[in-house]
């Protein structure tokens, strides 16, 4: 392989790599190799029919949710959309309460005349609309307030979170749990976004079309850090140097043979049943905040809108990533010592001006899709 036909060289095809390639090959008309460790395009966001028929995503479930008129714009020329407001609930005992806790939860916990009073009282502290974290609420200066978050705490997000990290909330990063306060309202969506739902046809399809471009190459099943190579003189891919620009999205530490130690990162195993009934939950995600071993359900037909007899649900198993064989870092753990570690790890890069890291797993960061899609979108448009 010649590697000097390429104007960029992508190591990763999910949203960050995916997203640089369409740019850089569609706006400024670069040849680009896109190197994929997978046997298929589009990161975590995959997703495929299973042997049922039922379309899932085979790394988790994935909801588009943004802000960003930008980035919806974006997305927008390569799907259109099913109009899907996402809604959790926990199941806590017989009840299925909603997730994010609000105003609706409080009264399947309190009952209509209690949850009426303390409903009261968190719109006088808080103003009706606020999202307020967890461990926010626990530092009420009311004591009924603070009864409510010992509620909340103990019955969502304690277990759920020792299950999910191995650690209490107090223990791991404030704005983890931040990401699912408490709404004083009425709103029973997981999200308040402006712009949300799943791609009509599914994520895959998005892939394909932001990459059928003849100026874009997609190896699939090779690992960057088998034709990478950082010397005095710069960056050799398949051992010759390229001073084009490379976008790398895995995790970095794995590039150079860990020397420093292993990043720390969460796990997850992935348990897929298919079931003969037409519908196994209320919603299309139960998350299992008191009991069991795993997470989360996912039943995948009331995520994506499909009509189809039988339904595939998924469990989540969290657990911690060793680097073993077939598993996948999803959740960098990030806390002072890790990020320190990263850093180690980004001064062995940082002399190479062509060498950019983009993404949830080079950047070490719990970036959503929107944010990803975005941070890819300026850094091609800075490598213009
Ligand atoms: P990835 O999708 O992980 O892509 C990185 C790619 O690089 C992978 O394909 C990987 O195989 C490849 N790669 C890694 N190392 C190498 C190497 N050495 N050589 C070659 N290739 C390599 N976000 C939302 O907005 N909504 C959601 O509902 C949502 N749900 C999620 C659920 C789960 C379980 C998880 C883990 C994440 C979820 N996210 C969600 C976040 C979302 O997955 C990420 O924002 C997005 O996938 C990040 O894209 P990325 O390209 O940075 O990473
Ligand atoms: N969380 C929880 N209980 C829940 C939902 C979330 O304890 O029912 C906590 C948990 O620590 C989780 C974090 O909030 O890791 C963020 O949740 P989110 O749903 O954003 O996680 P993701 O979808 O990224 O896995």
């Amino acid at each position: 392989m010649n590697i000097k036909t390429y104007d960029a060289i992508v190591v990763g095809c999910g949203f960050a790599g995916a997203v640089t390639a369409n740019i850089l090959s569609e706006k400024q008309n670069k040849k680009v190799l896109i190197v994929e460790k997978r046997n298929h395009i589009g990161g975590n966001c995959y997703d495929e029919k299973d042997e049922y028929g039922v379309l899932i995503h085979k790394y988790g479930p994935h909801i588009f949710h943004t802000n960003s008129k930008k980035v919806f714009e974006y997305l927008s020329e390569y799907t259109e959309w099913y109009d899907y407001s996402h809604e959790v609930v926990a199941k806590v005992g017989d009840e299925y309460i909603p997730v994010p806790f609000n105003l609706n939860s409080l009264k399947k916990v309190y009952g209509e005349n209690c949850a009426k009073v303390l409903a009261n009282k968190l719109i006088d502290q808080y103003e009706y609309g606020r999202k307020v974290p967890i461990l926010e609420l626990r530092n009420s200066s009311d004591e009924d307030v603070r009864g409510i978050a010992d509620y909340v705490y103990e019955n969502v997000f304690l277990k759920y979170t020792m299950k999910q990290w191995g650690q209490t909330p107090e223990q791991i990063d404030p704005a983890v749990t931040a990401r699912v306060p408490v709404l004083v309202s009425d709103d029973n969506r997981y999200f308040q976004d402006t712009y949300q739902g799943m791609p009509k046809d599914g994520y895959t399809k998005v892939f394909e079309k932001m990459l059928d471009n003849p100026n874009i190459t997609v190896m699939l099943g090779q690992d960057a850090a088998e034709c990478i190579e950082f010397d005095d003189n710069g960056i050799k891919v398949f051992d010759q140097y390229f001073i084009g620009d490379i976008i790398f999205t895995g995790p970095i530490d794995e590039l150079f043979g860990c020397r420093y130690g292993r990043l720390p990162y969460r796990t997850l195993k992935f348990e897929f049943e298919h079931k003969d009934e037409d519908s196994y939950q209320p919603n299309a995600v139960v998350n299992y905040t008191v009991s069991e071993d795993y997470t989360r359900i996912t039943e995948y037909k009331k995520l994506t809108g499909q009509i189809i007899d039988g339904t595939t649900i998924m469990r989540e198993y969290p657990m911690a990533y060793t680097g073993e064989d077939g598993q996948i870092p999803y959740y960098s753990i990030i806390n002072d010592e890790n990020v320190e570690l990263y850093n180690k790890y980004v001064t062995l890069v940082k002399k190479y001006r062509n060498f950019h890291l983009l993404g949830r797993l080079a950047e070490y960061k719990y970036y959503n899709i929107d944010a990803i899609v975005e941070k890819a979108m300026e850094l091609a448009e800075r490598l213009a």
